[in-house]
């Protein structure tokens, strides 16, 4: 049963994992199987002057330990003023690499991403993908698949009996999710949801690869 598997899921930043896979993570610990979330961008300085590295640090672990997934945090690289200088190379896809230790199922977000991070941990992906796992997912996640065209929603996940844990491990996100920006997540997934049923509630993925 795929929600038995373990899976890796390579994303940008603290509150990435919740927005665009929360209840599958909710789904899969209920089912016995396991996740590690390897967060690229480390909690560090942010624009919003109501954040700071340790307020995200605290969000998320409020957050990991509502969904129990497992975090590794990448040491990114930092500009001089203290914001996150994620980019691409040999190196980061290297410590990727060596930190997959025998996962099955891998997910990341997709390339058409209008976030500049979460394009290059699709990038990241896409080269670490040859590394023996059975499935590769992309993620389609509200807000960001604003500008998806090549996007195949291919992959659909009931989480209906997941949705409010989902919620609460957003809520951990005081000080950068409002009720609205949770409620328009909730309701793409409501209305992803509708195509498998009445009141039913599903995330969505681009299935890259089936090995199994
Ligand atoms: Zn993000």
């Amino acid at each position: 049963m795929i929600f038995k598997k373990k899976f890796f899921i390579i994303t940008a930043h603290p509150d990435d994992i919740e927005s665009g896979c929360g209840g599958l993570v909710s789904r899969v610990i209920a089912s016995g199987g396991s996740v590690t979330n390897l967060i690229l961008v480390k909690p560090s300085a942010e624009h919003n002057t109501k954040r700071d590295q340790f307020i995200v640090s605290a969000e998320l672990e409020k957050s990991r330990k509502i969904l129990n997934f497992k975090t590794m945090i990448y040491d990114t690289p930092l500009h001089e003023n203290g914001r996150p200088n994620l980019t691409l190379s040999n190196n980061l896809i290297s410590y990727v690499e060596s930190h997959i230790d025998k996962h099955d199922i891998l997910i990341s977000h997709w390339k058409e991403d209008h976030h500049q991070d979460h394009r290059v941990c699709y990038d990241v992906a896409r080269s670490v993908a040859r590394k023996g796992f059975e499935q590769f997912w992309c993620m389609d996640a509200s807000p960001y698949n604003l500008h998806y065209k090549q996007f195949d929603c291919n992959h659909y996940v009931d989480i209906t009996d997941h949705v409010q844990q989902k919620r609460k491990a957003l809520e951990s996100y005081a000080t950068y999710f409002s009720a609205a920006s949770i409620d328009a997540i909730i309701n793409y997934n409501k209305y992803r949801g509708s195509f498998l049923g009445e009141n039913k509630v599903a995330e969505t993925f681009h299935l890259m690869y089936n090995k199994i």
